[in-house]
């Protein structure tokens, strides 16, 4: 096994599946599928898992709502789709936790680091929900930010592309693809992995991170087993 501590990132987009809004439940359902074959393999778990599938807080400014007010609808939006996740990986037998980063009792505990790296010592999945909890943050800075506090070995994001290319390759026919690229030559080449703000913390916390297709079934196990899945940033 590569890694035995991973952080999963997915986008909330990844979750509409060919829908336009919301989630897809044959989508989610994927997901935990290929969830629970790698916590089987005895890997620790975590995840973030994003909202723009429902709500963006950038988006809503330009509507001309104030920021802070979106971002903060953002992070909700994180929650629904963390519970909806949750519910998917249950229906499965995956033991989970949700850790909210914006107190909701009612229906997550609070992001308390320790807690989080015991629930993942036994075995359980736990998903962080609200982001960082603050606005002007991403959930890939959630997912940056997670990974190095739980000590992960690796984030793993999850995308319907299947790696970083030289330019975009749902636009461009001559891109190519990197199986492996180091930190500075993604800020060399202006390449887009993750927000700079996400970016810059796990360079300068050594965090790799693989850009991978989470689409095709059995790519997360082939990930964390060390095949040639992806793109691999160090
Ligand atoms: N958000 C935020 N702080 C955070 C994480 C998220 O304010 O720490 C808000 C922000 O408005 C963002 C929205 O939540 O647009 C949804 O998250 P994101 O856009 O990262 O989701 P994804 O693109 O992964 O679906």
């Amino acid at each position: 096994m590569q890694y035995k501590r991973i952080l999963l990132k997915l986008s909330g987009e990844a979750l509409m599946g060919d829908k336009q809004f919301g989630i897809d439940n044959d989508r989610i359902t994927q997901y935990a599928t290929q969830i629970k074959e790698i916590v089987d393999l005895g890997v620790e778990v975590a995840i973030v898992i994003g909202g723009g599938n429902i709500f963006r807080g950038v988006q809503a400014e330009q509507g001309g709502m104030d920021r802070t007010h979106g971002d903060y609808m953002g992070m909700l939006a994180t929650m629904i789709n963390a519970m909806a996740l949750q519910s998917a990986l249950e229906a499965q037998d995956i033991k989970t936790r949700l850790q909210s980063a914006i107190e909701m009792k009612e229906i997550a505990e609070p992001y308390i680091r320790r807690k989080a790296v015991r629930h993942l010592e036994k075995g359980r999945v736990v998903i962080f929900g609200a982001g960082t909890g603050n606005p002007f943050f991403t959930t890939d800075s959630a997912a940056s930010l997670r990974a190095i506090e739980i000590e992960a070995d690796v984030i793993l994001k999850g995308t319907r592309v299947d790696g970083i290319y030289t330019a975009d390759p749902e636009k461009d026919a001559n891109a190519e693809k990197f199986d492996n690229i180091s930190f500075d030559d993604v800020y060399a080449k202006g390449l887009n992995v993750m927000d700079m703000t996400a970016f810059t913390l796990c360079k300068e916390n050594d965090l790799p991170i693989v850009v991978f297709d989470m689409n095709t079934p059995g790519n997360l196990r082939r990930v964390v087993e060390g095949d040639q899945v992806g793109t691999l940033v160090n």
